[in-house]
């Protein structure tokens, strides 16, 4: 049989028949414990939850075949995640990220840098030259980067920046939570870890915190990640594991709705007399749009920026005004949200005033196209 598209992945994560009791979802395990036999012999795989657990390990297998790693690590939230990728970095390293990046993990990046002597440079993603500027050849470790980049979406290179990365004797993360397995397969365009806020598309639902690490070889620093986990203890409960589970069987669909609502939302308000640009990798005007178009290869996704004529107070006027989008922070949920970046990034923050950023949901379009135009007109 030919290898099963995502979608029938997804649809069927974690299914079976239940020999015992026929059911067809899969069962939760809460038990932090795992009884041993007669001979003192562990009966499963499994000793003790916070090493591992069965409800995580779907969730992991899952997503190593999303992404066709060889691995997946789950944790109790994305930056959890992140930190342990960047706790394996030894005094006198350097790493490399963007300068617009998830600022959470840039804030990261920065103590580390400050506490523990570890070089960090900070490149514009925009300006080709920049990255292999920053690598320092034989002390860069790990070059990190995001795409599409959060809030502008400009689009990263993965095979380019692999490319870089490799040459310095570095190995590249990259955070593919705004693209997902679904558009953007980051292992097979040479990037080594890939790493998804879960919380987002992956769940869904706005209903659990959870954060995944993909591997393409389970070499020593991935050995390292796993240990860390295992004595930080970053790890889900079993039941958000088992709702994150769920939430995949839906993923493609949602993702589909969200991105082809999201092209929509950005076609209708291109050129709009209250807008001065719209940030959308899958429109022509983006400056991201032809690497878009060869490395996500099924749809842009459902994340977009609006700049409205004005400033800041402008800006948080409309989203006060919008009745269906909410606002708040985050992203990826079946519901529609919006977000004025830099008030929640705060004074380091490196994002326009006049930015709006929208995370568009599987609500019928064209309500979510009369709510911004109604909200619009108080500018
Ligand atoms: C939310 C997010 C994170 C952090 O994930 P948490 O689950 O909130 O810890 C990292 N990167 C991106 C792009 C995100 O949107």
């Amino acid at each position: 049989m030919k290898r099963r598209s995502l979608d029938t992945i997804l649809a069927q994560a974690g299914h079976f028949v239940d020999g015992v009791t026929g059911a067809v979802t899969p069962p939760i395990h809460p038990s932090t414990t795992f009884a041993r036999g007669d001979d003192y012999e562990l009966i499963g795989d499994y000793i003790y939850s916070r090493y591992q657990n069965p409800t995580y390990d779907q969730v992991e297998h899952l997503v190593a075949e999303l992404d066709g790693g060889a691995e997946a690590s789950l944790f109790s939230s994305g930056m959890a995640a992140i930190t342990a990728v960047f706790e394996t970095v030894n005094i006198g390293q350097h790493i490399v990220a963007p300068t617009i990046m998830y600022h959470g993990a840039q804030d990261w990046l920065r103590r580390i840098s400050e506490k523990n002597n570890i070089g960090l440079t900070l490149f514009d993603a925009t300006d080709p030259n920049a990255l292999r500027q920053a690598i320092k050849p034989g002390k860069t470790a790990i070059v990190w980067i995001e795409t599409p980049v959060n809030p502008t979406w400009d689009i990263i290179d993965i095979a380019d920046t692999a490319e870089a990365a490799h040459d310095a004797g570095a190995i590249l993360g990259v955070d593919c939570t705004v693209s997902t397995p679904i558009t953007t397969r980051a292992l097979q365009l040479g990037a080594d870890l890939v790493f998804h806020s879960a919380t987002k598309y992956l769940n869904g639902h706005s209903d659990v915190t959870a954060g995944i690490l993909v591997t393409r070889e389970t070499d020593e620093r991935w050995q390292e990640i796993k240990f860390i986990r295992k004595h930080v203890g970053g790890v889900l409960g079993a039941f958000e594991a088992w709702l994150l589970l769920r939430g995949m069987r839906t993923l493609s669909i949602r993702f589909e709705r969200a991105s082809s609502n999201a092209l929509k939302i950005a076609q209708h308000f291109e050129g709009h007399s209250k807008i001065k640009t719209v940030l959308y990798p899958g429109l022509e005007s983006h400056p991201g749009h032809v690497i878009a178009r060869r490395q996500m290869t099924n749809g842009f996704g459902g994340m977009l920026s609006l700049c409205v004529k004005g400033g800041a107070t402008e800006a948080k006027a409309v989203a006060t005004k919008l009745k269906l989008f909410v606002s708040a922070t985050s992203l990826g949920g079946v519901e529609s949200l919006v977000e004025h970046r830099a008030s929640v990034e705060g004074p380091l923050s490196q994002v326009q005033p006049n930015l709006l950023r929208l995370s568009v949901g599987i609500e019928d379009v064209d309500d979510l196209i009369a709510d911004l135009e109604q909200a619009f007109e108080i500018i």
